[in-house]
């Protein structure tokens, strides 16, 4: 995986591209927690599941459809009122369903469970630049997790930035037009 840091980075620079809904603070960083929240599953390691299993590691909270159904599951809850539910779930989805993109382009691990439960199949995207970050926190204070770091500010950060201020730039608002 990449590192927690990243996955959150890349929730929050899609914000942007939302900002006309004009929603509190609240929501993006619950979209950062919906882009962190699929590595719960690391859990599963230290309990004994299976590495492949559809409950192992990268597999169903990784999935296209666990995004989906977290989505669906805090839409109402965070925008009880109002419009723009629509535009919230597509946001929460995109948020949750960057994380098994990201994963998929890791040069290690296994590979990510994109369709499950339908298919327990494991995928990586066939372009893999970010070093795969260590699982827990004293081995990423070494090399290799400035390796990681190194390589995540080039591949997801950069982007990342470029991202938001590209969609920045096009939602900001309409000049009012004269009457
Ligand atoms: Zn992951």
């Amino acid at each position: 995986m990449p590192s927690v840091f990243s996955h959150a980075v890349v929730a929050l620079a899609l914000g942007p591209a939302f900002r006309r809904a004009g929603w509190p603070a609240r929501l993006w960083w619950a979209g950062a927690l919906c882009a962190v929240l699929p590595d719960a599953d690391v859990v599963g390691i230290y309990a004994g599941v299976p590495l492949g299993s559809v409950f192992g590691h990268r597999g169903l909270t990784h999935s296209l459809a666990f995004a989906a159904a977290l989505a669906a599951v805090l839409t109402p809850l965070l925008l009880a009122h109002g419009a723009g539910r629509g535009r919230l779930w597509c946001y929460l989805f995109l948020a949750t369903a960057s994380h098994g993109v990201l994963d998929a382009m890791t040069d290690g691990g296994i590979g990510v469970a994109f369709w499950a439960p339908f298919d327990a199949g494991r995928y990586d995207l066939p372009w893999r630049p970010i070093v795969v970050s260590p699982l827990g926190v004293r081995r990423f204070f070494s090399a290799w997790g400035l390796a990681v770091l190194a390589s995540e500010a080039r591949w997801v950060w950069l982007p990342a930035a470029l991202f938001a201020a590209l969609a920045w730039r096009a939602t900001r608002p309409r000049a009012a037009s004269k009457a």
